[in-house]
């Protein structure tokens, strides 16, 4: 079944028939022409987006066999000449006509659709409801993150008269847009799971973001949501409270449909949640115990319950529900240890997924393995079984060291003869005996009534209060976004210089997760941390930009490959190499930067020399100076141009064909037409730097946190820190921060120029910043002593920090000192 014909497409869109062979039927929408197509008759739309101009991949697409096309009709209009046997619709905004034909398209099924929006949980929400729905419904849930301006309608084409129910999701991050995806979705359902702090870029405030979302259910019959939130209550109410049938559930107010009650179940893993109304009373066991995950399964719940599912039907697939990602951490310890803390689960699986995790550490660092680990309170399996098992696992693993604590792990300890072994009967008493640990990898494991993070408080390394959190996997996830925004041959070098742009640190976690997936090249600017990489068994090739000539030979023996930049250089290089091994090196050019980079001018005799004594060129390469900026595209093409002309001269006169590379992060997204055979990421590998529209594609790797050390309340005239530089007006409460200069709180931050995030809220930075501490104004917000406080996070741009005082992201990560301690999140 088509989804439509082409003159259907002509006339829902009011597009202009360019070329036409025949009224063919449209079997399913392309837009990425990398995309496989997998029906007879797919349709191009040519978008436009920020990183991609969907009109460059018609040539691509049409070899690819697409033979229907919809453009901007202001785009080239030569292209219709080119091709005769293609139908071509010309229209006045090819999203927008995307979006037109899906809702069309929409509007022709009767069945029950789910529209799911809200700050956080969307996506899970929507893949847990549609293991619920699936179990009685043929179910369509949209792909992965499908949420977007041009997600929705693809996930919506994706509608077959087989389905009968239908989740979608949307995200917006400004006005207008909702109205859009409301148009597509056409839900007869809508659930608002809540509301926070994200993307709240594009709208005035909570209230105006709420209204916003709040769009998507204006043609539902029935909307779900937690009244707890209030301002989605209050809104809701003002909006539908006549028209629609509201359905809410609460853990405060009566006042609701479905009222919550949670349980913890002393001796079992899992909580139990009762749900009442006011006829009918039913309880759930689940796994999962924090907040958010429980907020998100209570919204299944209740719409479950509300749609005829029954208890029964519904608690097996609860019981199997899986996180999204699971997530361990992964801490400095004392003594040259590391801690893997993932304290608050413990079961056989997951004890084994953590094990893995350890394996992928070790192998880089040759630490001896050690597992603490609690009893495991597991009701089905006879505990000799579940013990010997847990032994097998420990020495499959080859764990040198076990530490058990409980009474019934210490009870089996017999079994567990493969390591050296001690036993504590409770978490007390492993404290107070506290074994000596050093240069070991230690994984904590525990079910959470030992409260093992007691164990790793006592043997995390623990020198300073604040923190630099690194989320591994929003690095993953950038670097696959990156990845779908260049051709699939294009290799990527990753610029990890000055400890991976302030993020990395000594245990290079960071340079490590990189390898593992597969990143093609490193970039350093230093021989050094070339070194400490390969010190770390990094084995990627790297890329050093500055090489001295005194450590060529240090570079031979780490296979480091330098940047030669000049003719001296290359001459250096050539003396020394005559008896020794070779390497290969990487050519930079000056196209424009007037930094380092051989000048087009002295090109010749620089390859009369290199043919003749290095013929081993791994790459050519150089550098953009304003790829981010409209004002420098005249350059930066005329950049690009120079350089084509620089690499062709030294390629025609040398044997091999090195790969050529010329884009940082802004040149990738505003430039994809030059990236040759490899780019070079750098800042929008960490989510940041980049510009506010793509801003939400990306996530920002990098949180600075520290927590309050002190609260003073203060009266008016009273005055704050160094030279008295803040005097406060009125009474005033404040609070000093261990984050300091010294720790690269920049000092300009200081007498109100910049401001930190309590509680949600932003708290100026009063007085003047100390080596060692600042002050902040929490006058108003109920602070105290031990609250987190967030330099910047993904919530809190780093970027907009930066612009406080004049500086980008890069000067503010690569500040953070290397005393400020580092942990990582996987
Ligand atoms: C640092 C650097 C990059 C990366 O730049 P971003 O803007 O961070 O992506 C690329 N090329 C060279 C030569 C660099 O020094």
């Amino acid at each position: 079944m088509p989804l439509a014909y082409f003159n259907d497409l002509a006339s829902i869109t009011n597009g202009l028939t360019a070329i036409k062979i025949d009224n063919l039927p449209i079997t399913e929408l392309i837009i990425d022409s990398r995309n496989k197509i997998t029906t007879p008759y797919p349709l191009f739309f040519a978008i436009v987006g920020i990183n991609h101009n969907g009109h460059d991949y018609i040539e691509e697409a049409y070899k690819k066999g697409i033979r229907q096309f919809v453009v901007d009709h202001s785009y080239n209009l030569a292209i219709t000449e080119h091709y005769s046997d293609v139908n071509m619709l010309w229209v006045t905004n090819t999203l927008e006509a995307l979006q037109q034909f899906v809702a069309f398209y929409r509007s022709k099924y009767v069945l029950c659709v789910l529209g799911i929006t809200g700050s956080n949980g969307k996506t899970i929400v929507k893949e847990w409801m549609h293991e619920f729905l699936s179990t009685k419904y043929k179910t369509l849930g949209s792909p992965y993150s499908y949420n977007s301006q041009v997600g929705v309608p693809l996930a919506v084409s994706l509608l077959r008269t087989t389905h009968e129910y239908a989740i979608f999701e949307s995200g917006i991050s400004k006005v207008g847009e909702m109205e859009k995806l409301a148009k597509i979705i056409q839900p007869t359902h809508g659930l608002f799971t809540n509301i926070g702090p994200a993307h709240s870029k594009g709208f005035q405030d909570q209230q105006q973001k709420v209204e916003e979302k709040a769009q998507l259910f204006k043609d539902c019959d029935t909307i779900y949501y937690c009244r707890d939130h209030q301002l989605i209550h209050e809104t809701l109410q003002r909006l539908y409270g006549r028209s629609k049938r509201l359905r809410t559930w609460s853990r405060h107010s009566y006042d609701t449909d479905y009222f919550l009650m949670r349980y913890e179940l002393p001796d079992s893993n899992k909580v139990s949640l009762q749900i009442s109304t006011l006829r009918k009373k039913a309880t759930f066991l689940t796994h999962f115990r924090d907040i958010a995950s429980i907020e998100n399964i209570v919204h299944c719940l209740a719409y479950l319950l509300d749609n005829g599912f029954k208890e029964e039907q519904i608690q097996p697939i609860l019981l199997q529900l899986k996180p999204i990602a699971m997530r361990t951490t992964l801490k400095a310890g004392i003594h040259g240890c590391k801690i893997i803390d993932d304290s608050y689960t413990n079961d056989l699986t997951s004890t084994s997924v953590a094990l893995d995790f350890m394996d992928q550490q070790q192998k880089l660092d040759q630490l001896n393995k050690t597992v603490i680990i609690s009893d495991i309170l597991q009701s089905q399996t006879v505990d000799k079984i579940l013990y010997q098992e847990l032994a097998t696992l420990l020495a499959m693993h080859k764990v040198n060291r076990l530490i058990g604590i409980g009474p019934v792990i210490s009870y089996h300890a017999s079994l567990f003869c493969e390591q050296q072994s001690i036993f504590f009967h409770t978490t007390e008493a492993f404290l107070q005996h506290k074994p000596s640990f050093k240069d070991e990898i230690i994984l904590v494991k525990g079910a959470r009534t030992f409260q093992l993070e007691r164990v790793v408080q006592a043997i995390e390394k623990n020198t300073h209060g604040t923190i630099l959190e690194t989320d591994l996997g929003a690095l993953r996830d950038n670097l696959t976004w990156f990845r779908t925004k260049l051709h699939e041959r294009t290799k990527i070098m990753a610029m990890v210089k000055a400890s991976a742009y302030g993020s990395g640190s000594d245990d290079f976690e960071l340079v490590s997760t990189l390898q593992r997936h597969g990143i093609d090249y490193l970039g350093v600017a230093y021989m050094d941390e070339g070194i400490r990489l390969r010190q770390q068994g990094i084995t990627l090739p790297i890329m050093v930009m500055s090489p001295t000539s005194d450590g060529f030979n240090a570079m031979v023996a780490y296979q480091l490959e330098p940047v030669i930049y000049s003719l001296e250089l290359l001459q250096e290089l050539c003396s020394f190499l005559t008896e020794k091994s070779s390497i290969p090196i990487h050519i930079k050019l000056e196209t424009g930067m007037h930094r380092l980079g051989i000048e087009e001018a002295l090109i010749d005799p620089f390859i009369t020399h290199l043919r003749t004594v290095y013929p081993h060129v791994a790459s050519i390469f150089s550098h953009l100076v304003g790829s981010e900026s409209k004002a420098d595209d005249a350059y930066t093409l005329s950049q690009a141009e120079r350089f084509i002309r620089m690499a062709n001269a030294i390629e025609s006169k040398l044997g091999n064909k090195p790969l050529r590379h010329l884009l940082n992060t802004n040149g990738i997204l505003r430039f994809p037409q030059f990236q040759f055979d490899m780019v070079r990421l750098g800042i929008g590998l960490y989510g940041v730097g980049i510009s506010k529209e793509i801003q939400h594609d990306l996530t920002p790797v990098s949180k600075l946190v520290t927590t309050i050390s002190q609260i003073k309340y203060l009266k008016k005239g009273d005055s704050i820190g160094y030279n008295r530089k803040t005097i406060a007006t009125q009474d005033m409460t404040i609070a000093t921060i261990p984050i300091g200069y010294a720790d690269g709180f920049s000092r300009v931050f200081g007498c109100e120029r910049g401001h930190v995030v309590v509680h949600g809220k932003y708290c100026p930075v009063v007085g003047n910043v100390c080596m060692d501490m600042a002050m902040i104004d929490v006058s108003g917000i109920k602070a105290q002593r031990g609250d987190e406080v967030i330099i910047f996070g993904k919530e809190y741009s780093i970027d907009e920090l930066a612009k406080r005082i004049g500086t980008i992201s890069y000067e503010l990560l690569t500040q953070i000192s290397q005393r400020v301690k580092r942990v990582y999140h996987n």
